[in-house]
């Protein structure tokens, strides 16, 4: 490479080094659980892994993804459509239709790629997507990719999706997906999906919803926020990157035409590889463990809420809510990174975010509840946070 190629990269890094913006990744030593190795600290408490049921340790999961290395070996070596398709991807793509109520399901690497590829693979220059301006990345990127008219509303904003919707209408768009997270991570927010369910049947438009924070746990049965809200939508992707294990693998779940579509036409579904047996096999399990049993959901259910009580207790600002996700409002981008690093010091790994992830001043704290989470665990946290937060002047 040139040097002036070179320089130019590291000026960039130098860059976002000095502003505060670089992102550097901590070590686990353990398996990933509510309580980590990192560095020379044991046990400590991660309050900011996406393993909201606690599975990505369970030994059951475990159990069947050796198992699943036993009997099938560890790589398909194909993608899907070449020789890359075991019964086992069968099985899990038909419970996974079944468990989100759906005709059929696909699946991906990842649900990046299943948000990269269903946009492109089912829309054409006579379509439009209708997109929530805080829709994940992966979103984003796969409405990009796509040759559909884009529009973008205000973050779940039921008056701005209307403008909106009319305009793609009068634009003469043929086929409209509106598209939207199930639940915001930055804020653990739920979209409204009976406002935007309602306005979908009203202009003949079609409703996506990515359930990458929801699928598991969210609603009476954890089938996501459709459940949650008592509504039906037309298409549902999700991960097994979170509370399903917290692996790989991705998936979209819809009608059968939409899902045979996505089967000849979505990109990284046919240029990609084909899911492991052991990802498959874990997913199956985990898919079994929140269908027999409330119990990880009642436990997470009560460790948010003792969580988000305690911290209101100490006088932090929190964005209310009753999802998992229970954000810390600091404002200031370097007093959330103090905060982060003092915590660690406490023996608390959270993570703090702030622009451009999230708005300009309204840096925050975001933590993560988990059904592995004792009571014990929660009191050392919350008293972590009240040291931390009295230190750097937060709290009083
Ligand atoms: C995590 C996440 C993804 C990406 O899922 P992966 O399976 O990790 O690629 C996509 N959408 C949303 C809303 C997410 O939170």
């Amino acid at each position: 490479m040139r040097n002036d190629f070179i320089d130019n990269l590291s000026h960039s890094l130098n860059k976002m080094q000095r502003e505060g913006l670089y992102k550097k990744e901590r070590q686990i030593s353990s398996p990933q659980a509510a309580r980590v190795e990192i560095g020379h600290q044991n046990g400590v408490l991660n309050l900011c892994a996406n393993n909201y049921l606690g599975l990505a340790d369970h030994h059951r999961l475990v159990n069947a993804a050796k198992n699943a290395l036993d009997t099938y070996g560890f790589g398909m070596a194909s993608v899907r459509f070449i020789c890359g398709t075991h019964d086992k991807h069968k099985e899990l793509e038909e419970e996974l239709a079944t468990f989100l109520d759906k005709d059929d399901a696909i699946l991906f690497a990842a649900c990046f790629d299943a948000n990269g590829g269903l946009f492109e693979a089912l829309l054409g220059p006579q379509d439009a997507v209708v997109s929530d301006s805080l829709n994940h990345a992966s979103i984003i990127d796969g409405i990009r990719l796509s040759k559909a008219q884009r529009y973008r509303y205000l973050n779940n904003d039921p008056v701005d999706l209307e403008i909106k919707l009319k305009q793609a209408r009068a634009a003469g768009a043929q086929n409209i997906i509106i598209a939207t997270d199930g639940v915001f991570s930055m804020d653990g927010s739920y979209a409204n999906l009976p406002e935007i369910s309602r306005l979908a049947k009203f202009y003949g438009a079609s409703v996506m919803v990515d359930d990458c924070h929801a699928t598991g746990f969210v609603g009476n049965k954890g089938k996501g926020t459709p459940e949650h809200f008592g509504v039906n939508v037309d298409i549902l992707t999700g991960t097994l990157g979170k509370a399903l294990g917290g692996a790989i693998g991705g998936y979209v779940a819809g009608p059968q035409p939409v899902i045979d579509m996505l089967r000849q036409r979505a990109r990284p579904y046919l240029f990609s590889n084909s899911l492991p047996p052991t990802a498959i096999a874990a997913g199956l399990e985990a898919l079994k463990i929140i269908s027999e049993s409330d119990d990880l959901r009642k436990k997470l259910n009560e460790n948010s809420k003792y969580w988000r009580a305690g911290l209101k207790a100490l006088g932090f600002d929190l964005i209310d809510g009753e999802h998992p996700i229970v954000p810390v409002m600091l404002g200031d981008a370097l007093l959330s990174q103090k905060m982060a690093e003092r915590l660690f010091d406490l023996g608390v790994y959270v993570a703090g975010f702030f622009f451009p992830v999230v708005p300009k001043g309204q840096a925050r704290i975001r933590t993560q509840m988990n059904a592995a989470f004792t009571t014990e665990d929660l009191d050392q946290a919350l008293h972590a946070f009240e040291k931390a937060g009295q230190d750097l002047g937060i709290i009083t």
